[in-house]
């Protein structure tokens, strides 16, 4: 017990015109002081809700939680005043996004954006402020950030946008950092050199990072563990290694054989069939049996139990074993 960030057993759904979506199907996952977890899953999986529900920022309605729990150092976020909560969100759990163009204001300099912030959230001094915003520019490295402190959104770079989203994330010194996608809109060496930076800081400031991602292959050098979403469900969780090694879930499995590898060239890859799952009608049974490859009856008509592997592995697959060992 005593984890840094507990999510338990967390239900979302998105009640809407055409009926309601099960977005988030029982969600638990936790993470403690510095370390990071992967959340890894396709659009439409649940991560990104999973996060906002963290962070009180889902539109509700139409978002309604029916059951869960989100624990911050053993406080139960979602039935905390909105006051408190606000107290912790952005302070001790803080949020960055895919598009930071879209997350600055264009009009105002961004050393007044990440000084505007201490100011209000600190009550620090306009000197004070602005001498921290430039030591936050350089903690991210922004080369030359004294002289570009005035200057403003669009005169950066997207990978320097993103470093100042970064900067603004780290402002409040945040025991927990939450990054969506943190690197989707950008170039392939750019999206290199970012996650590079979240790794060099996440050691240098020992945070605990949940790391949101589509990519299998940014993941590994950065994660501690992965939780594999699913239809809005956790459907393995792992520590890096191990599920690189032998993944125990079919999805998984056809996940890292879709992506390159260095260590198995030559090899030919291939891709899952078929879609991610509608979720206003999630398939019977196992959710990702229209698409696996080794489905049975059983799968059809039973909804696997989260199976535990040890060493704090589960899969929700009703043949993790044969799967972990690789008999199927
Ligand atoms: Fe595939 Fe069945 Fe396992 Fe689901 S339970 S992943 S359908 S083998
Ligand atoms: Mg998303």
């Amino acid at each position: 017990d005593g984890h840094l960030l507990e999510v338990r057993d967390l239900f979302v759904e998105f009640h809407t015109r055409d009926g309601s979506a099960k977005v988030i199907n029982g969600v638990s996952y936790h993470l403690d002081a510095g370390e990071t977890l992967a959340v890894l899953g396709e659009s439409g999986s649940g991560k990104s809700v999973t996060a906002q529900a963290i962070m009180g920022i889902l539109d509700m309605p139409p978002a309604v939680i029916p059951s869960g729990q989100i624990l911050y150092r053993g406080t139960d976020l979602l039935t905390l005043p909105e006051d408190e909560r606000r107290k912790v969100r952005g302070k001790q759990i803080s949020m960055i996004f895919q598009d930071a163009l879209s997350a600055l204001n264009p009009v105002f300099p961004v050393g007044w954006q990440i000084g505007e912030m201490l100011r209000l959230r600190e009550g620090m001094s306009r000197a004070d402020a602005k001498r921290r915003a430039i030591e936050l520019m350089e903690l991210v490295k922004i080369p030359a950030a004294r002289q570009r402190i005035g200057d403003y959104p669009h005169q950066f770079s997207g990978g320097m946008r993103q470093r100042v989203m970064i900067a603004m994330s780290l402002a409040l010194d945040p025991a927990v950092l939450i990054a969506d996608e943190p690197t989707t809109a950008l170039d392939v060496t750019v999206q290199a050199q970012i996650m590079d930076l979240l790794g060099e800081l996440r050691r240098d400031l020992n945070m605990a990072m949940i790391l949101i991602t589509h990519d299998l292959g940014v993941v590994a050098d950065v994660a501690d563990r992965i939780a594999v979403m699913y239809a809005g469900r956790i459907i393995e969780h792992a520590d890096v290694h191990s599920l690189y090694e032998a993944p125990a879930h079919p999805y998984t499995k056809g996940l890292l054989e879709s992506i390159p590898r260095l260590d198995h060239k030559g090899q030919r890859l291939t891709t899952i069939r078929g879609l991610p799952p509608n979720l206003m009608r999630i398939p019977s049974g196992c959710p990702f049996h229209p698409r696996c490859p080794y489905a049975r009856q059983e799968c059809v008509d039973v909804v696997p139990t989260v199976r535990s592997l040890g060493n704090d592995r589960t899969s929700a697959c009703h043949f993790a074993q044969e799967v972990l060992d690789g008999r199927i």
